[in-house]
């Protein structure tokens, strides 16, 4: 079976599909804000009913999720699509050059809030559906669908909901469509994510702030107590010392060494686009450090007068904030104990915050057949074969798939690189949009001849 007639009947709804994704658009659905929230919950069944998707809205402590599903007994493949149907705030309003709730189409590029964060991506999904069924009657996989509310919130609440619908959720593997393409332009396919910990430290001196004149070498500066404990933390090498900080690494694979050698990489891009231009590095160190190294890294600093001019004194505090991005398979909770366990050896006295962000790192191995079968389907829709990559440099709530359902997990951005997601003028090119809706149709496809 082909997907030529599939196609033609997408090139032919054209308009129709792009009114479909215009109505979505429409919906302010600002999770932030709460704002047209529920009102886009509907809006969204609706959607999925008039695709022949049988759905439930449910409540959680926070915002709804639509829950999706369309299935027939003989299949015996269950695909289940993640995606969101929250935005971010528009603001500042005065920088767009169009209404961001009134999808308007510029040069191949619809522009509005959520076009491709990430209401253009799912409904690419939902019209793939569509289109699939009205050629061949029926879909030749099951497709569960998670749609959420949360997602520019950080997903509060998926963790809990997904644990507890465990059986309805049963799949063979999770997809998304969110983010970007990668910046050469061809299709991302992403296996990963960095975890995060993020903690803070303070350290305390006096009861308030003297004077460091009158009472220099006197009173203890809380500043250097934190300076001295970090620099026990990390060399001058970038290693971290803290016991146990390195244990559960995993190297990366043979295989994943080969896909990042493929992965694109101009080092003058690079220095550009982090407006450092000293960076001198390799494509093998860049991927490795961005993919399999934990970092420890200072975000702010704060202590004593900072303002302009001068003021003498010895401050009475001093506080930092760390981020330490994880790497399979570290384990946030065995980290902070790591943490624990050096400062109460080496300063008491310094105080460590609870665990004030914390999620996993992810990892789907790029040798399973199902990432062979994706890249077969973004490429036989695209035309361009997909950057792999392992993992992101970013965090993002992975571990929901692969280590709560423990499934794996992939996402393949439809949206274009340069989507402008969060900023003013959001957009998706047209393109990206149709192609979006081809690749979903291929990954079924894909799933159903296995
Ligand atoms: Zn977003």
């Amino acid at each position: 079976m082909s997907l030529e007639r599939v196609e033609e009947l997408i090139a032919e709804r054209k308009e129709v599909y792009l009114e479909k994704l215009f109505l979505i658009l429409r919906q302010k659905s600002i999770s932030a804000q709460n704002v047209g929230i529920r009102e886009c919950a509907h809006l969204v069944q609706d959607m999925f009913t008039e695709c022949g998707i049988q759905s439930e809205i449910y409540q959680t402590r926070g915002l709804p999720i639509v829950y999706g599903e369309i299935s027939r007994p003989e299949n015996t493949f269950t695909l289940l699509i993640y995606g969101h149907y929250d935005v971010q705030p528009p603001e500042p309003l005065e920088k767009w050059l169009s209404d961001p709730f009134e999808p308007t189409i510029r040069e191949g590029r619809i522009y509005a809030r959520g076009a491709g964060d990430n209401k253009g991506q799912f409904m690419a999904h939902l019209l793939a559906i569509r289109s699939y069924i009205d050629v061949y009657g029926h879909l030749p996989i099951n497709v569960k669908f998670i749609i959420e509310g949360e997602e520019e919130m950080g997903s509060p609440n998926l963790p809990l909901f997904v644990e507890e619908h465990r059986e309805l959720l049963k799949a063979d593997l999770v997809y998304t469509a969110d983010g970007s393409s990668h910046e050469s332009g061809a299709q991302s396919i992403l296996l990963g994510v960095r975890g995060m910990l993020y903690v803070e430290m303070t350290a305390k001196g006096a009861e308030w702030d003297n004077h460091s004149g009158n009472k220099g070498n006197i009173v203890p500066n809380p500043a250097w107590k934190l300076i001295d404990l970090l620099k026990t933390m990390r060399n001058d090498q970038g290693q971290v010392l803290i016991e146990g900080f390195y244990d559960q690494i995993l190297p990366p694979s043979e295989i994943d060494k080969k896909i990042m050698r493929e992965i694109p990489y101009d080092l003058n891009e690079v220095k550009e686009k982090i407006g450092y231009p000293n960076l001198e590095m390799d494509s093998e160190t860049y991927q490795h450090k961005l993919m399999f190294e934990p970092t420890f890294n200072i975000c702010g600093f704060n202590s004593g007068y900072t303002g302009p001019g001068v003021k003498t004194i010895i401050p009475s505090t001093a506080t930092v904030k760390i981020d330490i991005r994880l790497v399979p398979d570290q384990d946030p909770d065995y980290i902070y104990q790591c943490i624990q366990q050096h400062i109460s050896k080496h300063a008491p006295d310094i105080q460590l915050s609870e665990q004030l962000y914390s999620v996993p790192s992810s990892r789907t191995s790029p040798d399973l057949e199902c990432v062979r079968l994706v890249a077969e389907a973004v490429e036989a829709s695209t035309g361009r074969k997909p950057v792999i990559q392992p993992s992101l440099g970013g965090s993002l709530p992975d571990y929901i798939w692969t280590k709560i359902l423990g499934l794996p997990s992939i996402n393949a951005p439809y949206a274009n690189f340069d989507q402008g997601n969060h900023s003013p003028n959001e957009n998706i090119k047209v393109e990206n949009f149709f192609n979006g809706i081809k690749s979903t149709c291929h990954v079924i496809h894909k799933f159903s001849e296995k």
